[in-house]
């Protein structure tokens, strides 16, 4: 927050997170859902959490994360914190400058110490997409990562096609899929077989 009636937001619409809940939960697991705000209705038959910011976040990760076996992080958590927060509306004015700070990494700091749990992250970048989301999947101590990019021609946000990379320690592998649901159907096959590897690997 800004100010009390002004945010920094972005175009994510929280269409993914909920498709990957909804298709979870279709298949036997206790899906916990956290969520910013969005314009979707909570779904049935999962925990639903709701948050605003970072701080709010990192506190429901604190308090979940431990309990589960696996976490996506599909939100797109901001990654700028406005250093101040004005607690009257600021007024109109010629120019008006924001200095902003880094916010905490929350994937990274929960990967670093996620045990036996699986956790995948998301990417979405404007520029070399395959390489600089191989480097996060390591950086962040992930699992797996779903590489996304955004350009003129290729607008990942809301109801849309799927054009992603999935990307774990061993390989990518390029996915074109018709909708976020369809999508979801094959993230899941995919997280669990990296699950499975894990188990069996160790
Ligand atoms: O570095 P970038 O923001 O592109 O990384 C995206 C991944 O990191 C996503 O999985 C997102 O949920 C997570 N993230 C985070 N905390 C932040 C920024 C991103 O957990 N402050």
């Amino acid at each position: 927050m800004l100010d009390p009636v002004r945010f920094i937001a972005n175009l994510s619409t929280g269409e993914m997170g909920y498709a990957i809940a909804c298709e979870a939960r279709r298949r036997g697991f206790q899906v916990t859902l956290i969520s910013g705000p969005t314009a979707l209705l909570p779904p049935r038959g999962i925990r639903y959490v709701p948050i605003v910011t970072v701080a709010d976040l990192d506190r429901a990760l604190q308090k979940y994360f431990p309990k589960c076996d696996g976490l996506v992080m599909a939100a797109a958590v901001g990654d700028f914190i406005p250093v101040k927060q004005s607690i009257r509306k600021i007024s109109r004015q010629k120019t008006w400058r924001v200095l902003f700070r880094q916010s905490p990494d929350l994937v990274q700091k929960y990967a670093r110490k996620k045990g036996d749990r699986i956790v995948v992250g998301f990417a979405l970048e404007t520029g070399n997409w395959l390489s600089r989301s191989r480097e996060k999947l390591r950086k962040k101590y992930l699992d797996g990562i779903v590489a996304n990019y955004y350009s003129t021609r290729h607008n990942p946000f809301g109801k849309t096609q799927v054009h992603v990379a999935l990307m774990d320690r061993t390989k990518t592998r390029l996915f074109r899929l018709p909708s976020k649901p369809a999508f979801a159907r094959q993230m899941l096959n995919w997280v669990i077989a990296l699950a499975r590897a894990r188990k069996y690997n160790r």
